[in-house]
């Protein structure tokens, strides 16, 4: 059967943006059929020419916009729309908040099936601007020249970017000196094609608090032409660089770091804190991208924790266990459960930095992990979850009804997962009390929540 469509391609419509997908492109109906278009802010009536017809929407580009409209500005950055690493530069971000807001309370009620729950506005930045501590340039050759920047949205092709707007200004000028130093040094350019070359990324890190930086040079490859004054001439134009390693990545892989480290000069980690837990950071090491968005999530996390001192607590999907050690003063008794070794290996590095020997980390699958915890007899009194975009396994969320923890946290980066595994429990006694959104990751469309679930 032939469904009938009411706009084919090159057709020009008017019609009004209602809302914004999950990838932050805007979205309305002309006829009652969906029709997408990229840059646009709900509440807007635009010109758009439709460039694609599928079975189900359309795709447009803005031609106009007919009604001005007051929460569009003039994205910062001039890349913008080639990056693709940013979305809603174009919206106030008065209105990111609010659409982000939109987004848990939508899929809330459309997944989860609650209604009136109570969502608190997104905690936002003050500055919403500048805030990533790590920064992966890839290097690359084009036309016979060096360049650094970020691929193309969906491709490998790199394009020039002389600052990013959302990492520090330090770690644009490291990555500009960077890639002069190589050029004057003949340190060459990494070319992916004929995987020939030395420089493949520069990586900076650094601690927003203790203002200390690494850099990480990733080169195909031992050698470093010219090092010693490479180093020189680095370290005297970049008194806060604490630490600058060399990374060896021979292999064809989009894999950044490879597995060896050089320390090429100064210390072999940086350091950084969350509130008042302090953190060493290696290149391979996990660890937050907004630190100062962490601290606004994890002050939520301890709120609804209500810890007194005595409570049992267990930190599923934990990473370098930055939740569980941000809570454990306030614990008796601490757990983290995390799949990745080398996280874990880092949490307990860390727990040792702050003294901590109540705090018990282990390596596994939360959801193999958290079962045998019941088995053994572990009862705690507050179970936090933070998995990742796919959400938790039943499995795991049947382990936690069955310790009967009173109070549930669930950190979530993705609204549809958080609604489908809270329905599932509240089904077993579980009962959502409410949602604070926090932006982690101001211009971009994602979205974090921590809901507070308690024992009926
Ligand atoms: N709570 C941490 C990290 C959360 S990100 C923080 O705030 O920094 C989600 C983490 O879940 C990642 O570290 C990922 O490696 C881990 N993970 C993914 N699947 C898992 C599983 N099945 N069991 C345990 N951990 C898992």
């Amino acid at each position: 059967m032939k469904i009938k469509r009411p706009v084919e391609t090159g057709q020009v419509i008017v019609y009004e943006i209602t809302g914004i997908a999950h990838n932050g492109v805007g979205v309305g109906k002309y006829q009652g059929f969906t029709v997408f278009t990229p840059y646009t802010v709900p509440g807007e009536r635009i010109k758009a020419e439709i460039i694609q017809v599928k079975k189900n929407y359309a795709v447009a580009k803005m031609l106009d916009v007919e009604n001005g409209h007051s929460q569009r500005v003039n994205p910062s950055c001039p890349i913008f729309k080639e990056c693709g690493g940013c979305q809603l530069q174009h919206i106030s971000y008065e209105t990111q908040l609010a659409l982000k807001r939109q987004q848990v309370v939508d899929n809330l009620e459309r997944i989860g099936g609650f209604k009136n729950v109570l969502v608190h506005p997104v905690l936002g930045m003050k500055e919403p601007w500048r805030y990533r501590n790590k920064v992966q340039v890839p290097i690359g050759i084009q036309n016979g020249r060096t360049v650094a920047g970020f691929y193309r949205a969906g491709s490998h092709e790199i394009i020039e970017m002389d600052q990013c707007l959302i990492q520090p200004e330090e770690s644009d000028q490291a990555v500009r000196l960077v890639k002069q130093l190589a050029d004057q040094l003949g340190i060459t350019p990494y070319d992916e094609k004929k995987h020939q070359g030395i420089l493949r990324h520069v990586m900076v890190r650094t601690g927003i608090h203790t203002q200390e930086m690494m850099i990480v040079l990733v080169t195909n490859g031992e050698s470093l032409p010219n090092k010693k004054e490479f180093i020189q001439r680095l370290h005297n134009s970049f008194p806060q660089m604490r630490s600058l390693i060399q990374n060896i990545n021979t292999k064809r892989t989009n894999v950044i770091l490879g597995e060896k480290n050089k320390l090429l000069w100064g210390e072999p980690v940086i350091y950084d804190h969350i509130g008042s837990v302090r953190y060493a950071i290696s290149p391979h090491s996990f660890f937050q991208i907004n630190p100062v968005q962490t601290e606004v999530l994890y002050e939520q996390v301890r709120k609804y924790a209500a810890l007194t001192g005595e409570e049992v607590i267990i930190d599923a999907y934990c990473g370098i266990g930055t939740i569980a050690l941000y809570l454990a003063e306030g614990a008796s008794q601490v757990y983290g459960v995390e799949i990745v070794p080398e996280a874990i290996r880092d949490a307990k590095v860390n727990a040792e930095i702050n003294g901590y020997t109540h705090v018990h980390f282990e390596v596994g699958a939360a959801e193999k992990v958290m079962p045998r915890w019941l088995e053994e007899g572990v009862y705690p009194d507050v179970v936090i979850v933070d998995p990742p975009r796919k959400g938790c396994q039943p499995e795991l969320l049947d382990a936690i009804t069955g310790m009967k923890p009173k109070r549930l946290i669930y950190v979530s980066c993705n609204p549809a997962t958080l609604a489908r595994d809270v329905k599932y429990l509240q089904e077993q006694g579980y009962y959502l009390q409410e949602v604070q959104p926090v932006d982690m990751f101001p211009q971009t469309m994602h979205v974090e929540s921590v809901a507070l679930l308690t024992l009926r």
